[in-house]
């Protein structure tokens, strides 16, 4: 814990840490000697780990790197953090994001941007690290910590990972539970763990799993031993390749660790088979709806009045404008009104309902697929590698959103998916690919994740 406490402080550079808590992180690790000493050791005993700064901590600030939450200290721990420190892991302090994880590159967090630790080979140019997650990733790929908590509601675990050449798994929707999770959509928002390997992801999800009936969407399913399933290989199983992945200007040397990755699960004795997911086309659009939408809902809460920061006004419906003007960044503004729109009276048939309509046809691909046999999907994790900071800013939004071109169908249809790094680009950055399972079958993920890393 003192080695990872000083190489935090030693990386302030990186932007990584939104709040960095030694003191907290020495109580606990002080706890853990003492259970050890005792012959009581929990499974994480002692590991120290960062926390997105989405998970609500018990008297730490917790922010979901917006203004409008201003200083929060929350009474009350999230359910999934409460289980690392049940089994022993140490919080060496709160990770940043892009504000209520809504962005691609960590560049929409009011603590500002976070510094992928890669570069490109030969050049000083600051990368971004992905994002939501981009403080999760960038602390975990430079070593600040042995792992940290993660959230993904259209790809914010699986782009970050890929984008730092670090693992990291979106568990089937419903696996870990919500509750103390500051809310995006709730109908896509999935916690999971990013880490430097597999098992290292399936160790920390295994505990970060379970039913919890405090979040009423949290499924009642056995939780197993997840690290036992990483070493089970892939002899057997039937891998599909999906043709609507294979996206007009792919770049090559992402096409070329596609093929490859297939060709390592092919000589550790998988099937490889054609398949087709005819609607992945619509899953963009649709996810830009319903996020969104929810998005909008979810954050109506943020007045002024319950939490944070409040800008007076003459009157309370002045104070309200003030405040959510003053409180929200551009990127969740923009979402806001998306959402409005799409919710509003006359618009709500032509696009809200459409897309949950879209929503099922997406989820029946996958259905067939997996009824077919198909044990798990093999795709690339994002259609490029790490962009520089501030490259997209002169971009439109939807340029920004195409980043979660493969990430989404996944969240659309509640599914397991799993990025792995698998390669390196022509410049040296990290390239991943990602594996998606049938619901609850994290297991396969472990398995043939392995084998591609
Ligand atoms: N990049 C996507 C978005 O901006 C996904 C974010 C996420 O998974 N939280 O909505």
């Amino acid at each position: 814990t003192k080695a990872h406490i000083a190489a935090v402080e030693a990386a302030r550079s990186l932007n990584a840490f939104v709040l960095e808590t030694p003191e907290h992180a020495l109580d606990q690790a002080a706890a853990s000697d003492a259970r050890i000493a005792r012959g009581e050791a929990g499974p994480l005993e002692g590991i120290p780990l960062g926390v997105k700064d989405l998970f609500a901590t018990k008297g730490v600030r917790t922010t979901a790197c917006s203004k409008i939450l201003g200083n929060f200290v929350p009474s009350y721990e999230s359910t999934v953090t409460s289980q690392l420190w049940r089994d022993g892991a140490v919080m060496l302090g709160k990770l940043n994001n892009d504000e209520f994880a809504m962005g691609s590159s960590n560049e929409t967090s009011a603590f500002g941007p976070v510094v992928n630790p890669w570069r490109r080979e030969g050049s000083n140019l600051q990368l971004v690290p992905g994002g939501s997650s981009g403080g999760s990733a960038a602390a975990v790929a430079a070593r600040l910590c042995l792992g940290a908590t993660a959230t993904d509601t259209g790809g914010s675990i699986r782009q970050p990972a890929a984008f730092t050449g670090t693992v990291g798994i979106k568990p089937t929707y419903g696996r870990c539970s919500r509750w103390g999770t500051v809310a995006f959509a709730s109908s896509l928002d999935q916690a999971g763990p990013i880490a430097k390997t597999v098992r290292d992801c399936a160790v920390l999800l295994t505990s970060m799993s379970g039913h919890d009936p405090k979040d009423s969407t949290s499924a009642n399913v056995r939780v197993p031993d997840f690290a036992a399933a990483v070493a089970r290989g892939v002899k057997g199983l039937k891998i599909g390749i999906p043709k609507e992945y294979r996206v007009e200007g792919m770049p090559a040397e992402i096409a070329d660790l596609w093929q490859a990755g297939q060709d390592w699960l092919k000589s550790e004795g998988a099937t490889i088979v054609d398949i087709t997911l005819p609607h992945t086309k619509y899953a963009l659009p649709a996810y830009y709806i319903v996020a969104p939408a929810e998005a909008s809902s979810n954050l109506a809460r943020y007045d002024g009045v319950r939490y944070g920061l409040r800008v007076p006004g003459q009157n309370i419906v002045e104070m309200y404008e003030k405040t959510r003007a003053a409180g929200f960044g551009p990127e969740v503004r923009r979402r806001i009104m998306i959402g409005t729109y799409v919710l509003s009276a006359g618009y709500y048939d032509a696009y809200y309902l459409r897309a949950q309509k879209i929503r099922t046809l997406i989820k029946r691909d996958f259905e067939t697929v997996f009824q077919a046999g198909v044990d798990a999907i093999l795709t690339p994790a994002t259609p490029s590698a790490a962009f520089g900071l501030a490259e997209m800013q002169t971009a439109s939004p939807v340029e920004m959103y195409l980043n979660d071109v493969f990430t989404v169908t996944v969240n659309m249809a509640g599914l397991p998916g799993i990025a792995v790094p698998a390669g390196k680009d022509g410049q040296g950055l990290p390239l991943g690919l990602q594996l998606i399972g049938r619901p609850f079958d994290e297991e396969t993920l472990f398995a043939a994740g392995q084998v591609i890393e």
